[in-house]
């Protein structure tokens, strides 16, 4: 796959150069991409009320972690005014898509804007033990709040003409946020326990971070492990158990095999955690928002804790 993408880089970055340079975006709308759907949803609220053009890279319904740019994708790129994505180990092949642009990208990377918070580990958990930075930093609500107030200062840096709209829409997005951060709380300090344990892999360490949540899961960050062992497998099982969970999660986008393999066991519910790297293609055409999702999965938060 990779010796695929410097071949298909190595042609189009001829194109992409010629390209670039004579249909450079000449109106007064900006041309915004956002890698996945965190970027995506960011760039759609902070541009509430302008003209702007906002889409995603990755296709709805899709895996952003073996995501690769098709050549379409890297022309998109290479006419846009602002390349929003997350800088962590899913996206590393920007930075060889920039290196053969020719022409520099106006980006803004996720993962540079907030505090760094390593993945989570829990006991049995598969995977390498090794600490890695957990790039998954839209998982938490004050990380949102922070995302979307620099995000606005760059936005405006580029556009001057609409900067107060984007500081109004960042200031209107962080007081959902709040308002949600309130309702989290309450529903975990009313909670008759604090531990969840998720059935597969576990990209929100920055999550139960923010709500001192315990947590015990399969597999740290978004590893590509297919198969649990048997200890582990015996681990979660033993766990849900002894805490009488009335939940079992696994992410979205996932087989869920290890979850209803475990609610089989044990009689607890399988229960969809969104954890907001893509949605499907009827969730995207519906317009469904960062924070529909977060209110679902804590709907389901409040079942997991009671
Ligand atoms: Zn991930």
């Amino acid at each position: 796959m990779k010796k695929i993408m410097i071949v298909i880089l190595a042609i189009f970055s001829i194109l992409i150069v010629s390209c670039s340079k004579s249909d450079n975006n000449t109106s007064e709308k900006l041309i915004l991409v956002g890698v996945n759907f965190p970027s995506y949803d960011l760039l759609r609220t902070l541009n509430q009320g302008t003209e702007n053009s906002v889409s995603m890279l990755l296709p709805p319904g899709s895996e952003s972690h073996s995501y690769e740019p098709t050549p379409q994708d890297i022309i998109k790129l290479s006419k846009s005014d602002l390349f929003v994505y997350t800088g962590g180990e899913s996206d590393e092949w920007v930075n060889k898509v920039m290196g053969s642009l020719g022409t520099k990208l106006e980006t803004f990377k996720l993962i540079e804007a907030v505090p760094s918070v390593l993945e989570a580990h829990s006991e049995a958990m598969e995977g390498e033990a090794e600490e890695e930075i957990d790039e998954h930093v839209w998982t938490s609500l004050e990380n949102e709040k922070l995302l979307a107030s620099k995000l606005a200062i760059k936005l405006g840096q580029i556009d001057t003409k609409n900067a107060e709209l984007y500081q109004e829409n960042a200031k209107a997005f962080s007081l959902q946020l709040d308002a949600l951060i309130a309702e989290a709380d309450e529903v975990i300090a009313n909670g008759k326990r604090k531990v969840i344990v998720f059935a597969d892999r576990f990209p929100l360490s920055h999550f139960v971070n923010e709500f001192n949540l315990e947590f015990y899961a399969a597999f740290p960050g978004c590893v590509h492990e297919s198969e649990a062992s048997a200890k582990t497998v015996a681990f979660l099982i033993e766990k849900v158990k002894e805490e009488k969970l009335p939940i079992v999660f696994h992410i979205e986008l996932s087989d869920s095999k290890l979850a209803k393999l475990i609610s089989e066991e044990t009689g607890c519910k399988v229960g969809e955690w969104n954890t907001a790297h893509n949605l499907t293609r009827e969730q995207f055409d519906s317009g469904i928002t960062y924070l529909d999702l977060f209110k679902q999965d804590l709907a389901l938060l409040k079942e997991a804790l009671n």
